[in-house]
């Protein structure tokens, strides 16, 4: 009897260290239609009660927020009183994540040293790609440790180029929020094209491409193993762990769109650079920067094409540049994909011009 206890026991605490869940929790997509409306949702965003998987762009377009079980009669009485619309559409949060769970387990195992676009690969076999690209195609694809997570993976880079030096380098990265796992493979089929598929070799003569698939490894490692919806990085925090990645870069930080509260989605750490996955980036950038002449920063998710700023509503000096550039590859993508992208400076409802929060690192927008 004693035995069973003990087994019950082990067995209800490796259940719940395994993996966070997410059992009742709805998602809701809201809808306002007025600035007051968007700031009083807004006061919800450093609640932990809240998850906000997409952010406020326009009025009159929905934003998707995941709401814990203690807090959704509250929230659903709110939106009432103050005449928000609103649907659900995720009933239980858990469920599609074991959905989710089940497709990847049914998916075949992915052979060491290949990429699969049918299945969210681990870190381990995503490096294991890039090494035997390495190895394969030396002659013009090589990767490069630009430094380490915190918890000790190897940041990998890979360029590809047809050699030369002093080219323009398109930089591409991915993955800087831990969950958005579609941003991986998106990385991955461009660098399987470009390396993989000799009809493109043209792309890279003129211009070097250097992809970093997965900059933030601890956080997508965490939200494979524990917690789906991890965001951040896994820094420790002395109440809640974790960075946003993505407002932790010094150029206008904590002005806008980020939170200092430790516990939020959004936190920018305790200081600019505070991450090591943000400073190797930073590294890198700056040891380039005459060469970097368009920096890439994949997400999910939201059709959006967005260029800078986010700390201010002014446009850049080159707004027009980015804007056709944006317009082009839309249509670009329409024409194989038939969808369509909203392509703009990131936006905001607080005022005319829709400025929130950009998408890309801030001191590294630097355009065609
Ligand atoms: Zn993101």
């Amino acid at each position: 009897m004693k035995l069973l206890s003990l087994y019950l026991l082990t067995f209800a605490f490796f259940q719940s260290s395994w993996s966070f869940s997410y059992d009742g929790y709805k998602a809701y997509s809201v809808t306002p239609k007025t600035l007051g409306q968007a700031k009083i949702l807004k006061e919800f965003e450093d609640d932990e009660h809240f998850d906000f998987w997409s952010e406020f762009r326009a009025l009159n377009s929905s934003v998707d927020v995941m709401v814990s079980p203690k807090a959704q009669l509250d929230f659903e009485n709110f939106l009432s009183s103050e005449g928000i619309d609103y649907t659900i559409f995720i009933e239980n949060v858990e469920e599609k994540i074991q959905e989710e769970n089940k497709r990847q387990k049914r998916s075949a195992l992915v052979t060491r040293g290949d990429v699969s676009f049918t299945e969210f690969m681990r870190y381990d076999d995503i490096t294991a790609y890039l090494d035997k690209l390495n190895v394969e195609y030396s002659n013009i694809a090589q990767t490069q440790i630009i430094g380490k997570s915190f918890e000790g993976r190897d940041l990998y880079l890979i360029k590809i180029s047809s050699g030369g030096s002093n080219k323009p380098i398109l930089f591409m990265q991915a993955a800087i929020h831990a969950r958005e796992w579609i941003a991986p493979p998106v990385a991955l089929y461009v660098i399987n094209q470009l390396v993989e598929n000799p009809e493109n070799a043209d792309l890279y003569q003129n211009v070097d491409w250097v992809i970093v698939p997965v900059v933030n490894p601890d956080g997508y490692e965490f939200s494979h193993v524990d917690t789906r919806l991890w965001r951040k990085t896994r820094t420790p925090g002395t109440i809640c762990a974790g960075t946003d990645g993505n407002r932790n870069f010094d150029y206008h930080w904590m002005v806008t769109g980020a939170s200092g509260w430790q516990c939020s989605q959004t936190y920018a750490g305790h200081s600019p650079f505070s991450e090591v996955e943000t400073q190797a980036i930073r590294d890198y950038v700056l040891a380039n920067k005459e060469n970097i002449k368009l920096f890439l920063d994949i997400h999910s998710y939201g059709n959006w094409l967005l260029y800078p700023w986010g700390y201010t509503t002014d446009p850049p000096d080159d707004a027009d540049e980015l804007q056709a550039l944006g317009d082009r590859v839309n249509d670009a993508i329409a024409a194989v994909r038939g969808t369509t992208y909203t392509v703009g400076n990131s936006t905001s409802c607080y005022t005319p011009r829709r400025v929130l929060v950009q998408i890309t690192p801030r001191e590294l927008l630097v355009s065609i």
